[in-house]
Formats: structure tokens, C-alpha cells, sequence
């Protein structure tokens, strides 16, 4: 008969011990705490198996979040797939940043743009329980699982398929947020790690990452109320291009924020508000830049 130990000593070598206990504790339906008191229980043949093959996968680079079908994100349970990306830690900024945006008891519509799993959209709904949230996707498979997230969770979000705003007609919002794909098409990071299992369309955009960020830019204004924000997430070096950006679009009080690691992860404006920080002149500035970048590429 083998035990819990004995299992977990059977992974040494093959995976961290802390990767091991979450697979165990999966198998067995445990918290992975539960197991460091538990070293003689016994597992049964069955068991035995399937920690055998969770193992095998991770070893061979398979994501811990798909193995066990969940990420935590935000204090709270995310089913994810393959079908979405897995929630990062930094992305809970985006989080933040879009409640101290509104307040609590806020009433706002909020959409998030590419929303995966729900984890962004969801989080929203359930620290901010009187604004309206929509939460699209242009992937069918990834809003089922963010349909799934919003049932398991007790969250109201409107879930819409949608190719960015393609699907939204005439709608417009307090606040956009969005963790858009931003890695390179070359960058190598792709092929690394957990990054090679997720689905690429949430991960690379464009010759320098930023195509889906250009598009979300350009388009947000026409769906944003007078005064609205938009806040989006992007790649550790885009912050002064995703700055410019949003600026040639007639975005005004544009503020950077960085991430717990310290990185500049986050740009937010406000669309359409004289008293934005934001002159003409930056507009103009701003826009003459992105059209030289765009001459020399
Ligand atoms: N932050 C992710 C990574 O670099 C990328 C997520 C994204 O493209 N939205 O691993």
C-alpha cells in the first residue's frame, strides 16, 4: 500500500514538492496543507494512477492550472481550459485599479474586452455588486468557461461573443478594461514554459504585440460615455507606445501603473474630458510619433 509520503517521494526529482502536493491534493480532493498531515494515508491503486499520469504531464510541461482545471485569482476560484489564458497575479492591478476607478456601490457599466475565463469581468461583479458588467470573447469555447465561472461564482455578467467591439452596437460604457494579447509574434517566451499550452490568440499580437491594442485604442471612444475610462493591460516595455497611443485617440489624465514586480503593467485615460490633462498639442505631438513609427516599419 502506498502512502501520501510515499507518493510524494516518488515525484522527487520529477517536479517541485509543491507542484506535487497541489496534483496530490487534486487527486485525493484535499488542500494541498491537508497532505503535510497526512503523510500515512493511504491511496489506493486508482488514485495512485492518476497522481502517476498529473505527474507525468507537468513533467512534460503541461500548466498546473490546466491540470487541475482551476486558478486562483483575485481571493477566489477560476475554472480555466485550454481554451483561455491562465489569470496571472499582475493582472489583479487591472482589478483594482478599475474599482478605485468607480468606488464601491458604483453603478457603472463596465466591459471587458477579451474577458477568457471571466476571471477580470467576474471580479468586477462580485467586489462591485451594483455596476453592470459585460465581459466579451471572440472564442465560443472560452466563453463557455466563463459562463461556467459566472454560475460557480454567483456573478451577473452579460457574456457576448464578440470579435473586440464588432458585436456591441451603439453601446456605450463608464469603463473599458482589457488584458488584451501583447507578447510579440517572435518573442521566444512563447515557445517557453506554460506559455506554449495556452491558445496563442491570448497571448501574441502582431509584429510587435501591440496590433490588438492598436485596434482597442482606436475603436474605444466610440464606445465610452463622455468622461469614460479605458484601462488595459500590456507588456513590461509597451507603456510609453500604449501612452502615445491613447493619447492620438483623445485620451486625456493618462497615468501609468506598475504592477506588484514594479513594472509599468497598466495605462488608463479618460475619453472625452476637457479638463483632462491632455492637450491638443500632446494629441497632435503623440499622433505625429505613432505616424513615423508606422512610416519605419
Ligand atoms: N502577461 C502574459 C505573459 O507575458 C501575457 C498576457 C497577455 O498577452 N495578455 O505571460
Amino acid at each position: 500500500m502506498t502512502t501520501v509520503a510515499a507518493a510524494l517521494t516518488a515525484a522527487r526529482g520529477k517536479l517541485p514538492a509543491g507542484e506535487a502536493r497541489l496534483l496530490l491534493g487534486h487527486v485525493l480532493q484535499r488542500p494541498a496543507a491537508w497532505l503535510l498531515a497526512h503523510d500515512d494515508f493511504p491511496l489506493g491503486e486508482d488514485a495512485m494512477l492518476a497522481f502517476a499520469s498529473l505527474v507525468a504531464r507537468r513533467a512534460g510541461g503541461e500548466p498546473v492550472a490546466y491540470l487541475v482545471g482551476y486558478r486562483e485569482f483575485f481571493g477566489r476560484r477560476f475554472a480555466v481550459t485550454p481554451a483561455t489564458l491562465i489569470p496571472r497575479p499582475e493582472t489583479e492591478l487591472l482589478v483594482d485599479l478599475a474599482i478605485g476607478k468607480v468606488g464601491a456601490g458604483s453603478t457603472a457599466s463596465i466591459l471587458d474586452l477579451g474577458t477568457g475565463s471571466g476571471c477580470i469581468a467576474i471580479s468586477l461583479a462580485l467586489e462591485l455588486p451594483a455596476a453592470r458588467l459585460t465581459g466579451v470573447d471572440f472564442s465560443a469555447l472560452a466563453l463557455e468557461v466563463a459562463r461556467a465561472n459566472t454560475l460557480a461564482l454567483a456573478a451577473d455578467v452579460c457574456l457576448r461573443q464578440s470579435d473586440w467591439f464588432a458585436a456591441l452596437d451603439g453601446e456605450r460604457y463608464d469603463v473599458i478594461v482589457g488584458n488584451p494579447p501583447y507578447v510579440a509574434a517572435a518573442d521566444p517566451h512563447l515557445g517557453r514554459g506554460d506559455l506554449r499550452h495556452e491558445p496563442l490568440t491570448a497571448l501574441a499580437s502582431g509584429g510587435d504585440g501591440l496590433d490588438a491594442i492598436r485596434r482597442i485604442v482606436a475603436t474605444a471612444p466610440r464606445f465610452l460615455k463622455p468622461g469614460g475610462a479605458l484601462l488595459l493591460e500590456h507588456g513590461h516595455d509597451q507603456g510609453p507606445t500604449v501612452r502615445e497611443l491613447m493619447m492620438a485617440a483623445g485620451f486625456g489624465k493618462l497615468a501609468q501603473h506598475r504592477d506588484l514586480g514594479g513594472i509599468p503593467r497598466v495605462t488608463s485615460g479618460i475619453f472625452g474630458d476637457e479638463t483632462s490633462g491632455c492637450t491638443s498639442a500632446d494629441r497632435i505631438d503623440a499622433e505625429e510619433q505613432v505616424r513615423q513609427r508606422k512610416e519605419k516599419q
